[in-house]
């Protein structure tokens, strides 16, 4: 039976009371408009876990716009519908002052090298700023043994992941595969903002990224970049900010293919006023 949290104090009086029963608990943050990306992320917590916890909070501090966050999708009542159909057994929907009292913003600015420094970091500036502090604040809340995030934000996995051990938090930190609708866009809640026309150019970022994956084979990925960058701003409806092919541990830019282990493609681009985020993982 899913329980429905506003209080902080309450749900940790709860989660204290499954930690004594040595109950395992996996944790899945997420900002709502569920969709099947997400239940996937909390249908494996809830399978390979006692108790599965899900947040739902648009967290103010990681949007650099404004006007994304006016219109960030919030249908709290059918998320909790679609989490009733699963194991979920927590779901904690926070007003903004359960997660900062009094409305004090104070954010922690951690620096974990390039991982806080290039690619979404770039364009969208103080961004992980938010995301360190809501997640911090949201594991100090549920104190998880297990969280599960979603490769489709591959650096903000990797940032989560650097942070748990910067606080020598003890948190088992899980990245998911990427679900896609059948076309192949990546399941994103800003996807149904996106006009008719660019929702049937969207699937071009994914056909990139896969070609891009492609010419790893004969090309280097200055010759990558440069034709993704090309054929990306040839469609009207697009302002590509980047289209980068970096270590997939550090997020250092590569020159060869031959110099790494695994490699992440790595995009970003506005479909008019939407702003997409799409990578993959190249072995
Ligand atoms: P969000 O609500 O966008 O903050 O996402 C919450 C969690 O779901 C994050 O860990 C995301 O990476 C993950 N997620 C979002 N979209 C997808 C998707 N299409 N496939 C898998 N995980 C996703």
């Amino acid at each position: 039976m899913l329980s429905v949290e506003k209080s902080k104090s309450e749900l940790g009086e709860k989660l204290r009371n499954c930690r004594r029963q040595k109950m395992k608990i996996a944790f899945v943050p997420t900002m709502g408009a569920l969709h099947d990306g997400h239940l996937s992320l909390v249908e494996k917590a809830c399978k390979e876990n006692d108790i599965c916890v899900v947040s739902i909070f648009v967290n103010p501090t990681q949007f650099n716009e404004r006007s994304d966050f006016d219109n960030y999708p919030r249908l709290s009542e059918k998320d909790i519908n679609m989490l009733k159909q699963t194991d979920c057994n927590f779901v904690y929907v926070p007003a903004v002052n359960d997660i900062y009292p009094e409305n004090k913003f104070d954010l922690i600015h951690l620096d974990l090298g390039l991982l806080t420094k290039v690619l979404e970091a770039r364009f969208r500036p103080g961004h992980f700023d938010g995301v360190i502090t809501v997640v911090k604040k949201l594991f100090d809340i549920v104190q998880p043994d297990i969280a599960y995030f979603g490769q489709k934000d591959y650096q903000q996995y990797l940032v989560i992941d650097a942070m748990t051990k910067h606080f020598n938090m003890g948190i088992e930190i899980i990245a998911m595969p990427t679900r896609r609708e059948k076309d192949g866009l990546a399941m994103s809640s800003r996807n149904m903002r996106l006009t008719k026309e660019n929702r049937s150019f969207a699937p071009e970022i994914y056909q990139s990224l896969l070609k891009a994956q492609n010419m790893l084979k004969t090309q280097t990925p200055a010759q990558i970049k440069d034709w993704a960058t090309k054929h990306l701003n040839s469609f009207k409806e697009v302002d590509l900010e980047y289209f980068e092919i970096v270590n997939a541990m550090t997020l250092e830019q590569i020159s060869t293919v031959d110099d790494t282990g695994e490699i992440a493609i790595c995009t970003a681009l506005k479909l008019g006023d939407i702003r997409l985020i799409d990578n993959i993982l190249v072995k």
